[in-house]
């Protein structure tokens, strides 16, 4: 699979690699966020590493509406409306080590940029599984600079291509060859709904 940067133009990236000292910090916040004293604590640092996570790895979150937030009462690792297109992580987003959580902000960054630029999309359309194509997709990319093992950057993979797999030949090829995800044909059937479940709950998740 060509990951043509044409169609992850509007994917978000990890345009810089933190240094040793840096890559310490955040996973002293990390501990911090999942095993601190009291929630006050742990939110606290939760949302220091947020911010430090997208200075760190130089990540555009300019469509992003407010601040990442840790949210308790979300229970997956992550959930992004794409109606106001804001992130919000569960505490088990902070279980996983640093590169991890980085993938993870990227992928929620990407839906983010979907919806402000080309609209919501909800399951089970093509325009959903093509937005999941896009963001398991800059888990691969840019796995070198987020510094994720063989193993996660695999398992991104493997999404990346469920999503592939999922679209329509049509979709896809127009997707892969012209860069455009907009608009996709809708008229053909939907995938199996353990596609979705899978595409939306396995790594982050979309309400
Ligand atoms: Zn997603």
């Amino acid at each position: 699979m060509e990951l043509d940067p044409g169609w992850l133009r509007d994917a978000a990236r990890a345009r810089r690699q933190p240094l040793q000292f840096e890559i310490d910090e955040m996973n002293a916040l990390l501990e911090a966020a999942a095993f601190g004293r009291d929630e006050d604590e742990q939110a606290a640092a939760a949302r220091q590493l947020i911010d430090r996570v997208v200075r760190c790895y130089d990540i555009d979150v300019r469509h992003v509406n407010g601040p990442m937030t840790l949210d308790p009462d979300v229970a997956r690792k992550a959930e992004t409306v794409g109606g106001d297109r804001r992130v919000r992580l569960g505490y088990s987003a902070f279980l996983d080590d640093v590169p991890e959580l980085a993938a993870l902000v990227l992928h929620e960054v990407t839906h983010v940029n979907q919806a402000a630029l080309c609209g919501d999309a909800r399951p089970p359309s093509q325009q959903f599984v093509a937005y999941e194509a896009m963001a398991y997709a800059t888990g691969v990319r840019d796995a070198g600079v987020l510094g994720l093992s063989d193993e996660q950057r695999e398992r991104n993979g493997a999404m990346l291509r469920l999503a592939l797999e999922a679209l329509h030949p049509d979709n896809r090829r127009r997707i892969v060859e012209t860069g455009r995800y907009c608009g996709l044909r809708e008229d053909v059937p939907p995938p199996p709904a353990e596609v979705f479940e899978r595409l939306a709950g396995a790594l982050p998740a979309r309400r």
